[in-house]
């Protein structure tokens, strides 16, 4: 049996994790958890996927590194970006890699920019995003990020970087699917008016968005975004950062809602976390308009030391070939009704405002007042009580997010829920 104890959130002492196995990590202390986080969203896997560490020890004994940079690269992530284009959602034309996914979604701003630059529309230097968006803290991706910590003491965002409002159904005032897409569409199109569509490059957007709170835009939403850009010329970026492989229950969620972006920014599962690198997949479009007008515009000037680096690369292969030969998207699409009908539940109890979600990442959201608590508090107090029960969850403000390693099983989800059930009910609702 788990022994409750209390954790060390209220001190300052960082909580550390010294072990994993499968879906469960143990602390310093000798605590065990099951992470129904996957860490950042990123632990796809698990803690102790034997063929990615192999994937990595044989690759470190074969080549520990070599760069690309000019005409020379190792072989390792040229088989990555063959990989990665056979099941790519869009035509794929190139994949170019980074080491994180704020360097992905740089990089795809500034292939956005030279793309333009290259069709001679070198007014093109906007970027629009949504408020409440996460897509990392550099300058550049901080900036398309709407969430005002990340702004906040560094002069963010730069002026360049737009918001629209977020597609979040919870914030619809009462109008149905339909009508608040429509709204959202004409807010959109309110402001590339404003601004003036050749002054914009590119949109950029989370298919569920993460850190914001977990949120589904409504049905079609996307779809609707896609074709006012696509009128306007603008590039549509899909930031699949965290929906990427897998936690949808679709390889991508690109796929699942039908779009066609003209990049895709990948990061997290890509290697399962077990080591740093990140992808933009470029669709042919772009990559063709670049290969006419980069002679004009001078050399694509941007790239990485660690741009594909081949023990990253290794392991994100490896990754691939786990995902595919166990049909890892289909075990989600089969579990997913576990967490959906467990978590459900919460709309009958006391306190909860909301249950959301997708595939393996879902949130319910807590009424900090019907505890008799300041906002953000509930959410602080229940993913401390979680831990204390044996579950790591992530609080995003009142909400609880769920998005466990892709490879839980029946029993293993069974057993988050019922842990987090019992920290629940170990704080009183008035
Ligand atoms: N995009 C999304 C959707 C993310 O969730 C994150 C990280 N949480 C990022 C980009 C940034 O990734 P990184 O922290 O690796 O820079």
């Amino acid at each position: 049996m788990f022994e409750p104890h209390t954790l060390p959130h209220v001190v300052s002492e960082p909580h550390v994790i010294v072990r994993g196995e499968g879906v469960r990590v143990w602390d310093s202390e000798g605590r065990s958890y099951i992470d129904a986080m996957s860490s950042m969203l990123c632990a796809n896997l698990g803690y102790s996927e034997s063929r990615l560490i192999e994937a990595a020890a044989q690759q470190m004994a074969r080549l520990p590194f070599y760069a690309s940079f000019g005409h020379r690269t190792a072989d390792v992530p040229l088989a990555l970006a063959d990989d990665l284009a056979e099941i790519a959602p869009i035509p794929m034309g190139r994949t170019f890699f980074a080491n994180s996914g704020a360097e992905a979604n740089d990089s795809a701003f500034k292939i956005a920019w030279y793309y333009h630059a290259c069709l001679g529309r070198t007014g093109r230097t906007k970027i629009i995003s949504h408020e409440n968006a996460y897509h990392g803290t550099t300058v550049a991706a901080g900036s398309a990020t709407g969430i005002e910590p990340i702004h906040r003491g560094f002069g963010l965002p730069l002026p360049s970087f737009l918001k629209v409002p977020c597609p979040d159904p919870r914030t619809s005032e009462g109008l149905d699917d339909e009508q608040f897409t429509d709204y959202l569409i004409a807010r959109l199109e309110l402001l590339i008016e404003a601004e003036g569509a050749d002054t914009i490059a590119a949109f950029i957007g989370e298919p569920i968005l993460g850190a914001g709170g977990i949120i589904v835009p409504p049905p079609g939403y996307y779809g609707r975004v896609q074709d006012v850009l696509a009128r306007h010329d603008i590039l549509f970026i899909a930031d699949e950062v965290i929906t990427g492989f897998g936690r949808t229950g679709s390889m991508f969620a690109t796929t699942e809602f039908g779009l066609s972006p003209d990049m895709i920014t990948l990061a997290k599962g890509l290697s399962s976390a077990y080591l740093p690198i990140s992808a933009v997949m470029v669709s042919d479009r772009v990559v063709e308009a670049i290969a006419n007008g980069s002679n004009a515009v001078g050399a694509f000037g941007h790239g990485f030391t660690y741009s594909g680096h081949p023990v990253a690369a290794a392991v994100a292969r490896e990754t691939l070939a786990v995902l595919t030969e166990r049909n890892i998207p289909q075990h989600v699409r089969d579990l997913a009704p576990v967490l959906a009908e467990g978590l459900g539940e919460y709309w009958n109890v006391k306190g909860v405002t909301d249950v959301r979600g997708h595939g393996f990442l879902r949130a319910v959201t807590f009424d900090p007042v019907a505890f008799g608590m300041e906002e953000g508090e509930i959410g602080a107090t229940l993913a401390a009580r979680a831990a204390d029960n044996g579950v790591l969850v992530r609080a995003v403000g009142d909400s609880i997010g769920f998005a466990p390693p892709l490879i839980s099983t029946r029993a293993e989800l069974s057993e988050m829920l019922d842990r987090f059930a019992a920290a629940y009910r170990s704080v009183p609702v008035r």
